[in-house]
């Protein structure tokens, strides 16, 4: 006799057995996980794990900071063309050799801090938005620690700081760890 799903008795087992728990599994019930088929119940479980709405709130706030990050980088470029388009407005002094150079200088420095700013905070909010689907740890650990060279700029440390310690207690939780690593996003909330 074939095996039937554990789930459902009437349909076949066509998916073979759940990696974790063995139980039978039909097509409806067997998940494609990265490492092999997971049932439904045991993606269930994981969902439900002790820290793993941690990681949906550190997604969320990952999200909302990265963006606030890149916004005030971005908020520097236009601060800095500003700057430059009064600078511009200022002859040059024939005998200062230095003034010359204040608009290079201008957009050096502002150029820095854009870059220090913009680039951590898009890939903050990336990772965010790919750990709140529960994917992406490598990302996730890159957009928690990159934000910390955004403490090279301003006044972003404190909260960089916050999130990378958050980021490191949350994603080497080992319920956190296995549900990441299923890889899937969580079970829809239906029974
Ligand atoms: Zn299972
Ligand atoms: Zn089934």
């Amino acid at each position: 006799m074939d095996a039937k799903c554990g789930q459902h008795p009437d349909r076949p087992a066509d998916r073979g057995t759940c990696g974790r728990c063995g139980t039978f599994v039909c097509d409806e019930c067997a998940i494609t996980a990265r490492e092999g088929v997971l049932c439904t119940e045991c993606l269930r479980l994981l969902d439900r794990g002790p820290y793993v709405k941690h990681a949906r709130i550190l997604s969320v706030l990952m999200m909302v900071h990265g963006g606030l990050v890149a916004a005030a980088g971005l908020s520097y470029v236009l601060f800095g063309g500003f700057i430059l388009d009064e600078l511009a407005d200022i002859p040059a002094d024939p005998s200062d050799p230095t003034s010359g150079m204040l608009p290079e200088l201008t957009v050096g420095v502002f150029a820095l801090i854009a870059l220090v700013q913009i680039g951590p905070g898009v890939l903050q909010a990336l990772a965010g938005w790919r750990l709140f689907h529960l994917n992406g740890v490598v990302m996730a650990w890159a957009g928690a620690l990159v934000g910390l060279v955004g403490c090279l700029g301003c006044y972003c440390a404190p909260t960089s700081l916050a999130i990378a310690s958050y980021a490191i207690f949350v994603l080497t939780r080992d319920d956190v760890r296995a549900r990441i690593a299923v890889g899937v996003p969580p079970a829809s909330p239906a029974s």
